[in-house]
């Protein structure tokens, strides 16, 4: 006699965040329910997860010339592209403003806009609904199923929503931060960075090696200034210009961060951004403007030195800019040695060190306090 399958309907749990709420509330319902789906499969009978994220595939590489730690992950099970694209096409330099609207990869219908619907499969991949504001507007948890983290999630808005930043998504991405709590952290990759043009903030456990480097103040912030409290500033040492924000205060840190994310938006440049809660009731932003490629073709640097690299792409490795945090992934080689590891780790830095500029300026301050009342200063350096 065959067993039957009895798939028991698993509730999905609405998290309302109206009021006051205690640092770290969602933590426990959605590492629930990360275990709940790596349990249950779907409706066909397949698990949910297609690629299970393993720490055994991280490279923490301590760089002894900037005395900084970088972190190389080489996810050789996770699918990328399905065809070999032109290097050109990936990523593209600019273009936000063109991509600021609602789209989807290859004219596919969107996998965020699927989860809306209780029908698709990517419904089954709902971790959880959260609501801030009121129970009318829900953000949908989704989980990643080629997870690259561990609790490797994405919020996504519901309704047709361009991958663009406004000072209340800030201020919404860094309330789910605080909601998650501080061993959690988030990033935001502007329109031009994202696959996908429907507007999400991805959440994952904490493992940016850049969270590392400034506890062990192996990183420091240079050019720091106050205003009102929130501490501006750049990332010392890292091969792109990233700019530093840090407060207490969050409706005065959202409109500080807005104030330089609209220049970038004005100026076309994509923008990747890494933010965290901390246990003392601060907020920490980081965003880098993305002014070269910083996606490679990785098997490259296991070829000869000199060998030219390849006009097709499909074996690819990504920098999520501003944290340190280098992924190489797409068809690589089921089983590289920790010494081609390393060499691959070390060939891919120099490739960035050799591409980086620091070009972008960050707007001037004097023109943001000319527009601000009540203006406190500390020690302002606007040259
Ligand atoms: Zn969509």
């Amino acid at each position: 006699m065959q067993a039957e399958i009895i798939k028991t309907p698993v509730t999905i749990q609405t998290i309302n965040l109206a009021s006051p709420f205690e640092p770290g509330i969602m933590k426990q319902p959605l590492q629930q329910a990360f275990a709940n789906k790596r349990q249950s499969t779907r409706r066909n009978g397949k698990p949910i997860f297609n690629y299970h994220y393993n720490p055994d595939e991280e490279v923490d590489v301590f760089y002894e010339a900037d005395q900084v730690w970088y972190k190389f992950s080489f996810v050789s099970g996770r699918s990328g592209y399905d065809n070999p694209i032109p290097v050109e096409q990936i990523p593209p330099t600019s273009a936000v403003a063109v991509m600021a609207q609602h789209t989807s990869p290859k004219n596919r219908p969107c996998p965020f806009c699927s989860a809306q619907k209780a029908d698709s499969t990517i419904h089954e991949e709902i971790l959880c609904y959260a609501s801030l504001a009121n129970n009318t507007h829900k953000d949908i948890f989704l989980m990643n199923v080629n997870e690259y983290a561990e609790d490797h999630m994405c919020m996504v808005e519901q309704g047709e929503q361009a991958q663009v930043l406004t000072q209340s998504r800030i201020k919404k991405a860094l309330l789910y931060a605080k909601a998650l709590g501080p061993d959690y952290e988030g990033l935001f990759n502007s329109a031009g960075a994202a696959t996908v043009n429907h507007y999400h903030v991805p959440f994952c456990k904490k493992k940016s090696p850049v969270w590392r480097n400034l506890e062990e103040q192996r990183v420091t912030i240079t050019n720091a200034q106050q205003i009102n409290q929130i501490v501006h500033g750049e990332l010392s040492k890292n091969w792109v210009r990233s700019r530093f924000f840090k407060g207490k205060d969050l409706d005065e840190l959202c409109r500080q961060i807005y104030w330089e994310v609209k220049d970038l938006q004005q100026k076309n440049i994509i923008h990747n951004c890494k933010f965290i809660y901390q246990q003392d009731g601060s907020f920490v932003w980081l965003m880098s403007p993305r002014l070269n490629g910083y996606m490679t073709y990785v098997y490259h640097f296991l070829e000869p030195v000199g060998t030219p690299e390849s006009g097709l792409v499909n074996t690819c490795g990504s920098i999520e800019i501003p944290g340190g945090d280098a992924i190489m992934f797409f068809e690589l080689p089921n089983k590289l040695s920790a010494m081609q590891k390393q060499i691959m780790a070390q060939r891919f830095k120099k490739s960035l060190d050799k591409t980086c500029d620091r070009q972008w300026q960050p707007p001037c301050y004097k023109r943001y306090l000319d527009l601000t009342a009540n203006t406190s200063i500390e020690s302002i350096n606007c040259d």
